[in-house]
């Protein structure tokens, strides 16, 4: 049976539904929303290509018409141009103002989807339908919506809920070993924010977790949502504990800038980024060593990089120092003082960082 968890944020409140196979019970759901009966189905070529087609004969079941849009797949997608033309073939198809976009792939689709739903028409219902561990742990949920500029990753955007996240745990059987592992940094994550408990479960399965086996992934990905759930439910707009979703962030998106984004995905960065920021907590007295440790294995367990190579660290401390986290100069960071507990910290002093980051190449 498909597992439900409520994001309570007053009128914009939604239910995630996780589950294997829950497309069909989830489409039946449509007619219950105050919808036209046309959908906007926006997903990339490479996940149309798995699940698009039954998707649509599911929602024409329900009597809705549906109008398809491909992007291709890839990071350079989610951009301002890809965001037009999306719009412009909403607005020549005369799209209806209650009309949902459907969002069906990773966090790029989901993002650039929530985003055009947001300004067509000052804004359409949007469905989020994560197809990566990534994005049904953490993009489909919680209204970040945007897409990339060349001066910055995800610098145009806005918060927009969805109406619902259906997240179908089949669609990860065909999710690439390297996404599904980067997805995996992002699990982790939530443990070292706000869980010991879960983090003690991980560590139980590690095996299991790697292979997807289906006895512990409903339970997995259900806790990461109630997490990002509790945390945007009590602070919806990033302006204080919503940060803690940036554990690792900090450093990780310093190392993604500093190679373009094409060295590593983004989980990979979050790895790195959450193994200096153990380093760095441990560094200024905040955790005893054996909690970093606990993190390092389960991370090189799963295979995931903890450092980076020297040619990169002047670039990354450059771009620490510019990160959008940046406060009168000074970076912040989420830092542990212990399994399931961060705090916010922002006077770290630069030569402190520079030396611990230098210290774990
Ligand atoms: P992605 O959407 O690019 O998907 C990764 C690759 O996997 C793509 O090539 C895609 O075609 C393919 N794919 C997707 N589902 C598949 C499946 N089931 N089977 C086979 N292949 C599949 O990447 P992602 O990691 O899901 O998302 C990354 C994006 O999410 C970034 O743009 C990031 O900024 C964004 N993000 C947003 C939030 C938020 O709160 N909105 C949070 C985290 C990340
Ligand atoms: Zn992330």
């Amino acid at each position: 049976v498909a597992r439900k968890v409520p994001v309570n944020l007053g009128e914009r409140s939604y239910t995630i539904t996780i589950g294997y196979e829950i497309l069909e019970e989830c489409t039946a759901e449509l007619g219950t929303f105050p919808l036209e009966k046309e959908v906007f189905l926006l997903s990339d070529r490479e996940v149309h290509k798995y699940y698009g087609s039954s998707l649509e004969t599911l929602i024409a079941d329900q009597g809705f018409k549906v109008r398809t849009y491909l992007m291709p797949p890839g990071e350079e997608a989610k951009s301002w141009e890809q965001a037009g033309e999306i719009l412009e073939k909403m607005l020549e198809g005369n799209l209806g103002r209650k009309a949902p976009v459907l969002a069906l792939g990773g966090g790029v689709v989901g993002d650039i989807a929530g985003f055009v739903a947001a300004l067509y028409r000052r804004g359409v219902p949007f469905i989020q339908i994560p197809t990566t561990l990534l994005a049904q742990v953490d993009s489909s949920v919680g209204g970040k919506v945007a897409v990339n500029h060349p001066l910055g990753k995800n610098m145009l955007g806005t918060f927009y809920q969805p109406l619902a996240v259906w997240a179908d745990l089949r669609t990860l059987d065909t999710l690439p070993d390297n996404e599904w592992r980067a997805g995996l940094a992002e699990v982790v994550k939530y443990g070292i924010i706000w869980d010991e408990a879960f983090f003690e479960f991980l560590e139980n399965h590690t095996l299991e977790i790697l292979r997807r086996d289906p006895s512990v992934l409903p339970e997995m990905i259900e806790r990461c949502c109630q997490i990002k759930a509790e945390v945007v439910g009590r602070d919806e707009k990033d302006e204080g504990l919503r940060n803690i979703l940036n554990f690792g962030h900090t450093l990780g998106h310093a190392l993604e800038s500093a190679t373009h984004y094409k060295e590593y995905r983004h989980g990979e960065a979050v790895a790195i980024g959450m193994y200096g920021a153990m380093e760095l907590a441990y560094a200024l007295g905040m955790i005893e060593k054996d909690v970093v440790t606990r993190v390092k294995d389960i991370l090189e367990l799963w295979e995931l990089p903890i450092r980076f190579p020297a040619k990169f660290l002047e670039t990354v401390i450059q771009n620490l120092i510019y990160d959008k986290k940046v406060s009168d100069k000074k970076v912040l960071f989420i830092l542990p003082t212990a399994i399931g507990k961060v705090e916010m910290v922002r006077d770290i002093p630069q030569d402190i960082i520079r030396r611990v980051v230098q210290e774990n190449l």
